[in-house]
């Protein structure tokens, strides 16, 4: 497996395709607006060499038995689920915040393992074989994969044939002999700039006349006529700062937008080639793992404000006893989502291709948990903090350390510790509750009124009514008129 060394030198070989304010990134190693989301990409491989992550980190291949990155693996059972949540929290553990370009990717490939595995039984395609055949390499190759899932969409209430620019949802516009040309685009891609590939699913079911958009793949970050545009962060203006004012510099969040300008994709790196009745399972198998394990990133995260809030406290001389009730708020907060992932993996079941499905009621119930508790969790943070931590209230490092006025700033900013002490505790905590440090809680994964439409459909009220007419020993049938329009 690689060093963090390899990995980094594995992405400076890369051409160079990614953009931001309008300059092309020549070295996503050292250019300020990616070079952190390598750092906290590159502490997975360092993590992974570490006696006490390697259980956690890595796994053993079900296709060659040899150790490999568990973010390169087949999740095949309910230890394999429990681990991948305690990587997610490890991970936010390490870096502060996310490590996207490896877990949608992780994710897209164990959802199209399953899907694969279906057409090719029922339809006699070679789809699985394809897709076994490339991780066995990726896994040799211990390759960083980001995934896209997410559509540019146009219109929300119309299906791709319907939208007015037939481009708004990724799809294959030329199928040749040895493979298929590509339009469209993904956007919002997590930590692209941190992968060497890129796996592509669709971000929604197809209907039959929408088949064109069902369509998967995976690519090298660097495939010809592909052309990346970072996203603007809050953090940015940052990247011009020095010293704590950048209170996490090993670790950065970071998103794209994958603009596809006919790019050709050969065929043994295609997955799904227009099995539109196949797209929305592909999804449901994505889904299931992905928002069972994000309740560990956000429990991950919890556990450092937790941890910045009792530090913030101490800093202003209060005893952190003193917030226990907050902060037993913040530890429940935590567990719930923390928990609810892992239950999801422990009800889930086995696919016939060997894949583990977590359980969709619980994983759909914990991405409604997540779009919501880490909210509460920065608030209670920001409430403990005091001013000093909402954003604007808070001098530069570089004032705080000017010759002229820097000793007066100090003075004033101190408390029960050192004035640069409290201002880096403070900083730490702008970022992790409004600044960069922020995940995708609200939409990462899917938008929560999403999850709720699947938690609807994967309750049963009959049920529910039954279990009460039972016991208050009801057998009178009630029926309710349907309202007149
Ligand atoms: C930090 C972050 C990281 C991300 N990383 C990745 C990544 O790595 N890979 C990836 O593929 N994607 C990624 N995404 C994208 C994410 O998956 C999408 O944001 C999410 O699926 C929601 O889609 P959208 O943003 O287009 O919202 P929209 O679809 O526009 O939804 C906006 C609102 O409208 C509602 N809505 C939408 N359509 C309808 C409809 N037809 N009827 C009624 N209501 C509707 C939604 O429920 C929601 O409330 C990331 C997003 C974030 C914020």
């Amino acid at each position: 497996m690689k060093t963090s060394e390899e990995y980094k030198e594995s992405l400076k070989k890369m051409k160079p395709n990614i953009y931001k304010f309008g300059e092309l990134i020549e070295d996503v190693t050292t250019n300020p607006a990616t070079k952190r989301t390598v750092a906290g990409h590159a502490q997975i491989f360092d993590a992974s060499q570490k006696p006490e992550y390697e259980e956690i980190l890595t796994t053993k291949s079900c296709l060659t038995g040899k150790q490999v990155s568990r973010y390169l693996s087949i999740i095949s059972s309910a230890e394999d689920m429990i681990a991948n949540v305690r990587m997610k929290r490890l991970m936010f553990n390490l870096t502060g915040t996310c490590t996207g370009g490896r877990c949608a990717g992780f994710n897209a490939i164990n959802a199209m393992w399953a899907a694969t595995f279906d057409m090719d039984k029922n339809l006699g395609t070679d789809y699985h074989k394809r897709i076994r055949e490339w991780l066995k390499d990726a896994q040799k190759r211990d390759i960083t994969i980001s995934g896209a899932l997410t559509d540019p969409k146009g219109d929300r209430s119309k299906p791709p044939t319907l939208q007015k620019d037939p481009d708004m949802n990724l799809h294959v516009i030329e199928e040749r002999n040895d493979g298929i040309v590509v339009r469209g685009a993904k956007v919002m891609i997590c930590g692209v700039a941190a992968a060497n590939e890129i796996f592509i699913m669709p971000g929604t079911g197809y209907k039959e006349q929408d088949k064109d958009y069902a369509v998967s793949f995976v690519i090298p970050r660097d495939i010809e006529n592909l052309t990346i545009v970072e996203t603007r962060r809050p953090s940015d203006m940052r990247e011009q700062e020095e010293g704590f004012d950048i209170p996490v510099d090993i670790g950065g969040i970071t998103q794209a937008y994958l603009l596809f300008e006919d790019v050709f994709i050969p065929k043994e790196r295609i997955f799904m080639c227009k099995e539109s009745s196949y797209a929305l399972q592909a999804v449901m198998n994505f889904i299931a793992p992905y928002r069972a394990a994000i309740g560990g990133c956000v429990a991950g995260q919890g556990d450092v404000m937790i941890g910045a809030a009792a530090l913030i406290a101490q800093a202003n001389g209060l005893s952190e006893k003193m917030f226990r009730q907050k902060i037993t708020q913040m530890i429940i907060n935590n567990e719930t989502t923390f928990g609810m992932g892992i239950a999801a993996g422990v009800l889930g079941h086995k696919h016939p291709s060997g894949a583990w499905i977590p359980d969709a009621l619980l994983s759909n119930v914990n991405k409604v948990h997540v779009a919501t508790l880490p909210y509460d969790t920065k608030r209670i943070t920001q409430d403990i903090a005091g001013g000093i931590a909402e954003t604007g209230c808070l001098p530069s490092c570089q004032d705080i350390n000017n010759p002229n006025y820097g000793k007066l700033l100090k003075k004033y900013l101190k408390a029960n510790c050192s004035g640069e002490t409290r201002a880096k505790i403070a900083r730490l905590i702008e970022w992790l509750t409004i600044g960069a440090g922020v995940p995708g809680c609200m939409h990462g994964g899917g938008s929560p009124d999403g999850a709720k439409m699947m938690i609807n459909a994967k309750s049963d009220i009959n049920h529910y009514i039954e279990l009460a007419k039972r016991l208050a020993d009801i057998k009178e049938d009630i029926q309710v008129e349907p309202k007149k329009k």
